[in-house]
């Protein structure tokens, strides 16, 4: 039915004029640049609430997230922890068998001839085979003593589907499936907990075979291509190309080479920084600060074949590129002049920096980002990398741009990735586009994603959006209206007048 002031449209005759605010394009184009508190959304008309709201997006032109969060691989913010905790939103993957019992107790063990993955399966001990066995005798018994032998076990085949493989474990009742090959050698466990998760945590994001999305980055270097090759062995679903400018032709060349080798591979593009998993040495590499910001950029990449773009240059809070090199676009600017391009091929905008609230998430949105990605947000959460230590009674953690001069001068194997993808064998002076500084603890992100998912949808309610693709339906048909805000208006929208205030966000 809509909006019901459309009953008062008429007064004596005359026809009322509802025009109110303006349109995203009207306030865009109007020539300043402008970040995301230069504006406000107008409130629509509600009449769903907000735990209907679907938040489902696209990372790239195929991969589809649940929430519209990403975390910035930089090395204070994404290593293993925060990239589990983000794909996953909480959860933890996929149940390793043989990692549990040493992690976590006793578990559900299946028992191989020689005690190895391959070998031929003769059993399973679970929990339920030692519940009852005194703990003193434990040391005295051995595991063919008490496991379930193989002629009790339900077994799948190898080539077992995930759909077959989950019914089988519904219909026996058991708590583990051991799938094996033609000659009986075990090859995987599955878990009913790995059923109950995916059915508990619909919202991680997996690729089709069940398994979480993963991302890793590669230079455009000839060397990279073999790494490459790797990667995609290793079931990459997404890479990210690392140079030193988005446009340029060595990452166009690369995005090229990628798309006629591996066709189904999704491909971000734009400039890199590096991290470093700790355990596995430089894999995570993150876009650098000259990403895209105009639309003739995005137009280079696009045609190369990126399906994915992200959006940012020196809106960052750790970011100087701005001061430092004169070069950059506030963001909300950049974000929807970027989206409006790239949408017209299909190709996702990751709207990158400068996100410090809920309200700057949904802004992004509201421009035409189908994610945003977050660095001093997520930084000092418990998964993000580093240990707390205290200043004047606060607890904090580091937070630093991935072009710091701290950062840049890491000697370990990030240091040296670094000095590789910032060309700095050949710069013998460093300019830092960043700075290093510490963020307040910020406690999990299992409890903090799940508070920015929920603010989303509370702001697309208001908005009367009950979907992003309803969002960016009402921002490019105009019927989303914006206004700018003065100095006044962002003081006002504010708290103020109080003497103090404590400001608790959930
Ligand atoms: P934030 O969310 O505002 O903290 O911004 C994080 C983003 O800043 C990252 O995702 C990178 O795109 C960018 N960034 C990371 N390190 C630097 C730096 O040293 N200089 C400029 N930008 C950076």
């Amino acid at each position: 039915m809509g909006d019901s002031s459309v009953v008062h449209n008429h007064v004596n005759g005359q026809e009322l004029d509802l025009e109110d605010g303006i349109s995203a394009r009207e306030m865009i184009n109007q020539g300043n640049g402008l970040t995301y508190n230069d504006f406000i959304i107008l409130p629509g008309y509600i009449d769903f609430p907000p735990d209907q709201v679907e938040l489902t997006c696209q990372l790239t032109k195929k991969i589809t997230l649940k929430a519209p969060l990403v975390s910035s691989p930089m090395d204070t913010v994404t290593e293993s922890d925060m990239a589990i905790a983000m794909a996953t939103r909480a959860e933890a993957f996929e149940n390793d068998v043989f990692n549990l019992k040493e992690k976590h107790g006793f578990c559900g063990i299946p028992i191989t001839e020689h005690g190895k993955l391959g070998d031929k399966l003769v059993g399973i001990v679970t929990s339920r085979d030692i519940d009852f066995l005194d703990d003193k005798k434990c040391g005295d018994v051995k595991l063919e003593d008490i496991m379930t032998k193989l002629e009790d076990l339900v077994t799948a085949q190898s080539g077992v589907t995930l759909s077959e493989a989950n019914h089988i474990l519904q219909k026996s009742k058991k708590g583990k499936l051991p799938i094996v090959d033609a000659q009986g050698r075990l090859i995987a466990l599955m878990a009913r907990t790995d059923l109950k998760k995916s059915r508990s945590y619909p919202i991680a994001s997996k690729d089709d075979n069940k398994q979480l999305i993963v991302g890793a980055a590669i230079g455009t270097r000839e060397d990279d291509k073999a790494r490459l090759a790797l990667l995609v062995q290793a079931g990459v679903d997404v890479v990210v190309l690392d140079s030193a400018q988005g446009n340029s032709i060595y990452q166009i060349d690369m995005i090229k080479f990628i798309k006629s080798n591996y066709p189904s591979l999704q491909v971000i593009a734009g400039n890199v920084t590096p991290s470093v998993d700790e355990k596995n040495g430089p894999i995570v590499i993150n876009l650098r600060f000259h990403t895209v910001v105009t639309k003739k950029q995005a137009k280079n990449l696009i045609e190369a074949g990126a399906d994915g773009i992200r959006v940012g240059m020196g809106s960052g809070s750790i970011c100087i590129t701005q001061e430092v090199m004169a070069v950059g676009r506030p963001q909300a600017t950049a974000v929807y002049k970027v989206s409006e391009y790239a949408r017209h091929f299909g190709v996702p905008v990751i709207a990158d920096g400068g996100i410090q609230s809920i309200g700057h998430i949904i802004k992004a949105l509201s421009l035409g980002a189908s994610t945003v990605m977050m660095g001093s947000l997520l930084a000092g959460t418990s998964e993000a990398p580093g240990e707390y230590f205290f200043s004047d009674g606060v607890r904090l953690k580091k937070y630093r741009g991935m072009g710091s001069i701290e950062a840049m001068d890491r000697k370990d194997a990030m240091g040296s990735a670094m000095d590789r993808y910032f060309h700095n064998e050949e710069d013998k002076l460093k300019v830092a586009q960043g700075v290093a500084g510490c963020i307040v603890d910020k406690g999990s992100v299992l409890r903090f994603v799940p508070y920015l998912q929920c603010g989303i949808k509370h702001g697309c309610q208001d908005i009367g959006a009950k979907c992003l693709t309803r969002l960016w339906e009402m921002m490019y048909s105009g019927s989303l209206r914006f206004e700018l805000r003065s100095h006044s208006a962002q003081l006002e929208g504010n708290v103020h007048s109080l003497f103090s205030y404590e400001k608790r966000l959930f």
